[in-house]
């Protein structure tokens, strides 16, 4: 249960004063739906404004307040179109334009009447031979409130909100804020010289104090460390099924090649896991094309030939399919029952299979989460193994671990070549394995920089590559940002267009919006060969396995993170040929858009890319510009989680030995905290453990 202390931060954002069901929809989409939300909607940047006594005195680009008259109103001659301009003259009879597009034109026919000084700020700017300022933050009547500020927060934004009210909102969350008592380690505490939490989220949203983000982002860390810390100890306390494969199924696998000796490693580490009573959580790491699939097959047949069935959970309907054939081939002499199980598979082979599941006689099954559904038991579920992790939360993959009676043992499997920093941050719950050798003969990607411009050149390479029987892929980037996405699919859609005037029915297009079948039908005839181009956005990153393919085309390419570009690479250089990737790059690139490409013309290793990736990100970064979530956090930064991470890993370790049960003082406050940034997964684990 949440303490009730927390009460008025998990209070809906609407009970705010002013915020109706008109604003709940932008502030949604901002992700703000409570109090607490908004507290920890923390400023982009902060601008810092002068006042000016007259325009004389302001540069232009500068961010200045100034008093200004309105002396008249200009409209656009056809209404909608074109700005709305409002003159307006200094102490000294300058003239600044004050400059409204779109709707914002209704407020300023309210706001600046003409012959009534107001005070403006706003960005400076000059547009033909005068001064403007467009879109003015802030036209009030005389200087005090935000006026007052000279330096101000911006916030991220969405349609119908403003930075006035923004601020008055989050203004008002701080009149909910409780007493907390503090739950980081004193000597911590003390050494860092961090403010207290309330008084760290005040400074946040007031300028920039690195010490008060910092503490945040410390929050944040800790919290999640503790979180993961109580999902280790409780699932050591677990009962789990020791699993001893006497080798008789395995021996029987007529592998084509004889294992790396990472494999080898990885497959024994995994074994010896399962041989122990308490479950295993274990990750296997290894680069795309590092060859988990047969480590997952491994592990899954000791747990077969120990009596108990296995289940591989992919995170697409594609990747289910596809590891079900590869896995189906490779076990055939073992004679061993696998099964496929989507949520498309309906009636009478749904019912097979999960009659099968209950009975035993199913000892594999391969799938989307439809496999762990609740109408969806087993007669003895003894090992999970979860492939392309990433795509799953740590509260799924707990999730994941409560069927049965006893728990069964975890394998996570990932191609992201995480970097160590982030791997304690992530996954700090489960041991590590790492397939750090690639299997042997494979060939070095060619991989070329190309600008847009060349776009004919690079549609007849294409062309050439395909005459001479071999496939390739056409990737356009899609962001997860809704406002931008449905842009990028118009022009994924677009660029299938064009280039099926060129190749007809040789090329085909796959999209996250697609139905399972529509992808499934595109997929099918890529895989067969019976397409030649495959035009995909992101969702080909994962997974896919056509060794035939071997040329890759990037489009946007500077808008891809060195890491998923490594990873979409990777679907290329499978097969015996030589392969090709071609990043093309649109305009000009920034400084670190040139490292990227250049690193990615340079190295081939997935964990070297990976390190340069979050250099590059880490250093560039401004506050607020990265996508949050994407590394899990939504405070700290790249920088931070390098900065902080192990300490608020060890002391995290030290609470959990100290005060398992959270019980004590500081663990009370430890408890509070990890409901305030939402780890409460973790406190579930005390009950259940
Ligand atoms: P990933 O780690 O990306 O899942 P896969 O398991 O799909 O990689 O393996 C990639 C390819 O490498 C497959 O075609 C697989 O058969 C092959 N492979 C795996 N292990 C070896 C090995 N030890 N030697 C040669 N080829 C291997
Ligand atoms: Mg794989």
């Amino acid at each position: 249960m949440r303490p009730e202390e927390l009460n008025p931060l998990f209070a809906e954002i609407d009970s705010l004063d002013g915020i109706g069901p008109k604003l709940k929809k932008p502030l949604e989409r901002l992700g703000l739906e409570r109090v607490r939300d908004v507290l920890y909607h923390l400023p982009e940047r902060f601008v810092a404004r002068r006042s000016v006594t007259d325009l004389d005195e302001a540069l232009v680009g500068e961010q200045i307040v100034v008093a200004l008259t309105p002396t008249e109103h200009r409209a656009p001659r056809n209404p909608g179109r074109g700005p709305y301009r409002v003159l307006a003259a200094d102490a000294k009879g300058n003239i600044c334009a004050l400059t409204y597009f779109g709707r914002a034109s209704y407020n300023a026919k309210k706001l600046l009447p003409v012959g009534e000084k107001r005070w403006v700020a706003g960005r400076l700017d000059q547009y033909g031979d005068m001064l403007q300022i467009v879109h003015p933050d802030h036209v009030a009547e005389d200087s005090a409130g935000a006026m007052g500020k000279m330096i101000e927060p911006i916030y991220r934004l969405a349609e119908g909100l403003t930075q006035p009210r923004v601020a008055a909102m989050v203004e008002q969350a701080f009149t909910r804020m409780p007493e907390l008592s503090e739950w980081i380690e004193p000597g911590v505490y003390a050494r860092e010289g961090w403010p207290a939490w309330a008084e760290a989220l005040r400074l946040a949203h007031a300028g920039e104090a690195a010490k008060a983000r910092d503490r945040l982002a410390y929050d944040e860390l800790f919290a999640n460390a503790l979180a993961l810390m109580l999902v280790r100890q409780s699932n050591k306390a677990r009962k789990g099924q020791s699993l001893q494969g006497d080798g008789h199924l395995r021996d029987k696998l007529a592998l084509p090649f004889p294992l790396t000796g990472a494999q080898k490693r990885s497959i024994a580490e995994i074994t010896g896991d399962m041989a122990q009573a308490s479950p295993m959580l274990r990750l296997l790491q290894g680069d795309v094309g590092a060859g988990k699939t047969v480590v997952a097959l491994e592990a899954m047949l000791a747990a077969v030939e120990a009596g108990a069935q296995a289940a591989l959970l992919a995170p697409t309907e594609i990747l289910a399919r596809q590891h079900f054939e590869t896995l189906r081939k490779l076990a055939a002499p073992t004679g061993v029952a696998i099964e496929l199980l989507t949520g498309r598979d309906k009636g009478r082979a749904r019912e097979g299979i999960l009659m099968g599941l209950v009975d035993g006689s199913v000892q594999i099954i391969v799938g989307t989460h439809a496999i762990f559904q609740a109408s969806v038991s087993y007669r003895n579920l003894g090992l999970v193994v979860i492939d392309e992790q990433h795509r799953f939360g740590v509260s799924q993959r707990l999730m994941l671990t409560q069927k049965g009676k006893v728990t069964p043992h975890t394998l996570a499997m990932t191609a992201t070549p995480i970097p160590r920093t982030l791997v304690l941050a992530q996954y700090g719950e489960m041991d590590v394995s790492r397939l750090d050798e690639m299997p042997p003969g494979r060939q070095p990607i060619d991989t070329r920089v190309i600008p847009l411009d060349r776009l004919a050149d690079v549609v007849e390479g294409v062309a050439r590559h395909i005459a001479t029987g071999q496939q390739a892929y056409w990737v356009c980037p899609m962001v997860r940002d809704s406002e931008s996405a449905s842009d990028d699919l118009a022009a994924a859609e677009a660029r299938y267009a064009s280039l099926k005037e060129r190749f007809g029915e040789d090329v085909v297009l796959v999209h996250g919006q697609l139905s399972s079948d529509e992808k499934d039908a595109a997929m099918g005839r890529f895989a067969a060969g019976e397409a030649k181009l495959l035009v995909a956005t992101t969702v080909i990153e994962v997974g896919v396995d056509v060794p035939n393919s071997t040329l890759m085309v990037i489009e946007q390419a500077e808008r891809f993170g060195l890491a998923q570009l490594h990873q979409l690479r990777g679907r290329v250089g499978r097969g015996s040929e030589k392969s090709v990737c071609l990043l093309l790059r649109s305009g000009e690139l920034s400084q670190v858009g040139k490292q990227r490409l250049a690193l990615m013309r340079e190295s081939q290793d997935g964990f070297y890319l990976a390190e340069q990736d979050l250099e590059l990100r880490g250093g560039g970064e401004l506050l607020g510009t990265r996508q949050s979530g994407e590394d899990g956090f939504s405070i700290a930064s790249l920088e931070q989680v390098q900065k902080f991470g192990e300490m608020a890993n060890d002391d995290a370790r030290l609470l959990v030995e100290r005060d398992g049960g959270l019980d004590g003082p500081r663990g009370q406050a430890a408890r509070t905290l990890l409901y305030l940034l939402e780890r409460d997964w973790g406190v579930q684990m005390l009950r259940s453990g």
